[in-house]
């Protein structure tokens, strides 16, 4: 068949081509995050430099993609390129088609109190905020933020302890949980707790594309931990951790990962694969994608049965989480990158001079 192929397309074919990155470099995903740690290259001109890209400055492709790769790689001696994101990575918003903005603040595991809910009902009413709604993560999402007033926003709901929910982010999105054992008479664990320790260990961590999570507590799964990232599934007898199921532009329910006895576990085995992913993911390639590519008998074996393999994930992970847990809200708030949020000219002044 290669005969075949070789023959009829000629230059053209080459066999087990690899998809490069972007027309910047012909070196695939693989290839380049290979490089970087064999070469020990940390920043992106190094990357370009010494891995012979064909453009100056890369393009809208390649640089996000380094980017998280050397953040990942190097996470004590990479300084983040701002540069290199997508708007929304910059202003820690996500923007919406007219402009305005959307502040999604975390609700750890989607628990929230009466002080957060009339925090969030002054700020509205304070910014004059169209819409809020409750979003399928369990989250409140206000809606039509000028982009002017984000760090005032954020300031004001700082002051209960609020921070970045990171729904804009290729990183730990979610921890969606219901309400178990406390107060679910089918509940078999303490599945909210669980899915709070989650998030609150994971929250900050870059990924190769945004990572959903969910925490069940029982298998009627009303938290639909089945069809997310990385889900699990409370037993009697412990917890059955789930990983690559989909549910947007695709739909797949998930791999079974293993079963564990403790929480603790939980976390380790979470953590590892989280982990695993970071280190092997293509930017932009979800979870589900990630495991078809590497193969979800390779995951397993490498999470479930390699206890050193898992252990070394897992003690990377915590030492890049020591650099990637700062709350960006507050830093903004202090005055970092205020320059985005100062408008270059009020345009209907300009209009009614
Ligand atoms: S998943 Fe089970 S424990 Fe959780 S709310 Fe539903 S029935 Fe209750």
């Amino acid at each position: 068949m290669e005969q075949l192929l070789a023959v009829e397309l000629g230059d053209s074919y080459k066999p087990n081509a690899i998809t490069a990155v972007c027309g910047c470099t012909d070196l695939g995903h693989d290839e380049v995050r290979r490089l970087i740690k064999a070469k020990e290259l940390k920043t992106i001109p190094r990357v370009m430099q010494a891995l012979e890209w064909k453009t100056s400055c890369g393009c809208a492709k390649c640089r996000p993609a380094l980017n998280y790769y050397l953040v990942c790689d190097w996470p004590d001696e990479y300084e983040d390129d701002y540069q290199s994101r997508f708007i929304y990575e910059r202003v820690h918003a996500n923007i919406q088609k007219d402009g305005t903005y959307s502040v999604v603040p975390r609700m750890w595991g989607g628990i929230t109190s009466a002080i957060e809910l009339r925090k969030i009902a002054d700020v509205v009413e304070k910014f004059d905020i169209p819409t809020v709604k409750v979003t399928g993560g369990q989250r409140i999402d206000m809606l039509g933020v000028q982009k002017e007033d984000l760090p005032a926003v954020w300031a004001d709901l700082g002051e209960v302890g609020f921070v970045s929910g990171h729904a804009y982010a290729k990183g730990l999105r979610t921890v969606k949980t219901c309400v178990g054992s406390d107060w679910c008479r089918f509940g078999t664990q303490d599945s909210t707790g669980l899915g709070v320790r989650i998030e609150k260990f994971m929250w900050g961590s870059w990924t190769p594309a945004k990572v959903k999570m969910a925490v069940s507590g029982c298998p009627r799964n009303c938290s639909e931990a089945t069809c997310k990232d990385v889900g699990v599934i409370c037993v009697d007898s412990g917890y059955e951790l789930h990983f690559a199921g989909a549910a947007g532009l695709d739909i797949k329910g998930t791999e079974v990962l293993g079963h564990v006895k403790t929480e603790d576990e939980v976390i380790e085995h979470v953590v590892a694969l989280t982990q695993m992913y970071r280190e092997q993911g293509h930017y932009l390639e979800r979870i589900y994608k990630w495991a078809k590519r590497i193969g979800v008998d390779e995951i397993r074996r490498q999470i479930m049965e390699n206890g050193e393999a898992r252990q070394g994930y897992f003690s990377r992970f915590i030492f890049s989480q020591k650099y990637a847990q700062v709350d960006p809200w507050s830093e903004r708030v202090s005055g970092k990158d205020k320059h985005e949020f100062i408008p270059m000219s009020d345009l209907k002044l300009e209009a009614a001079e």
